[in-house]
């Protein structure tokens, strides 16, 4: 897109200055002609070269804005995908992202886990310690979930006090250990208010991407894990099991 208007812009230029040259040694050999002058070749010449001089500037003077105009484009498409509180991937391009990693883990036959994090127990800390803190809560837990991921694990917040982190490569086991590293860290959070200690914990649903799977399938297998983890006591990780329909505990956090 910016190539092609860079294009338009340089041939716009060619042709209004050729045009303006024209025009301008017309104006001055008319005015020349009615004044009654003879035409001095060095000034003609100069009517004519003037726009042409005056395009390269002008040229370049809007291939910089044009330059800059793609610059803030991409920057506001990056601000939309963004959680403004957390600045993790908001739902809907976590979403995206994660149609994205389907598609390649079906194309490159690796696997590909979905984990699905609940904050325990959050109404509390908002109703004890008021919404700021609740708020700082997430930021909290949410830079504890890119210290504990790999940059190339994609994360998310999937709104409220849940997130969700896309294990591309990690088979269940695998994704069992992350699972594990993240509620660790979550539990080993030093989230302080009015100078005490608030311990904070989290629950996870796990579910690994299989043949005849799609993202609505995978989102509600992790979410099922993650009532499990809810209702087994909290603070822990439940995987999906798709052989059995139940889920079993790979590991406790
Ligand atoms: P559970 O262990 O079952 O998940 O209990 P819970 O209290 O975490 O779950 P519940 O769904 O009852 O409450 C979620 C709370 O999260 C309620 C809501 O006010 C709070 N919450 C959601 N989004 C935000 C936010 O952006 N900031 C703050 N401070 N609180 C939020
Ligand atoms: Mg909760
Ligand atoms: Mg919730």
């Amino acid at each position: 897109m910016l190539v092609r208007r860079r294009r338009d812009v340089v041939l716009g230029a060619v042709i209004a200055s050729g045009l303006s040259s024209l025009v301008s040694m017309g104006l001055f050999a008319g005015v020349a002609h009615w004044r009654g002058d003879a035409i001095d070749p060095f000034w003609l010449a100069f009517a004519g070269a003037a726009p042409i001089a005056m395009a390269g500037p002008t040229v370049a003077y809007l291939l910089e804005l044009l330059r800059r105009l793609a610059g803030a484009k991409l920057e506001l498409e990056e601000l939309a995908r963004r959680d403004s509180m957390t600045g993790l991937l908001n739902r809907g391009a976590f979403f995206e992202a994660a149609e994205a990693a389907i598609r390649r883990a079906r194309g490159n036959g690796r696997p590909l886990t979905l984990l699905v994090l609940d904050v325990d127990h959050f109404k509390a800390v908002n109703d004890s310690y008021g919404h700021a803190a609740g708020d700082e809560a997430l930021r909290l837990i949410a830079r504890t979930l890119l210290a504990a991921t790999r940059r190339s694990d994609v994360v998310g917040r999937l709104g409220g006090e849940e997130f969700g982190v896309l294990l591309e490569g990690a088979a269940p086991d695998e994704a069992a250990l992350v699972a594990d590293r993240i509620l660790s860290a979550v539990r080993l959070l030093d989230f302080e208010q009015g100078g005490e200690r608030v311990p904070l914990s989290a629950s996870a649903g796990l579910a690994a991407l299989e043949p005849g799977l799609d993202l609505d399938g995978l989102f509600a297998r992790a979410d099922a894990a993650l009532y499990a983890a809810k209702r087994a006591g909290r603070g822990r990780a439940r995987h999906a099991d798709p052989s059995s329909g139940l889920f079993v505990a790979r590991r406790r956090a």
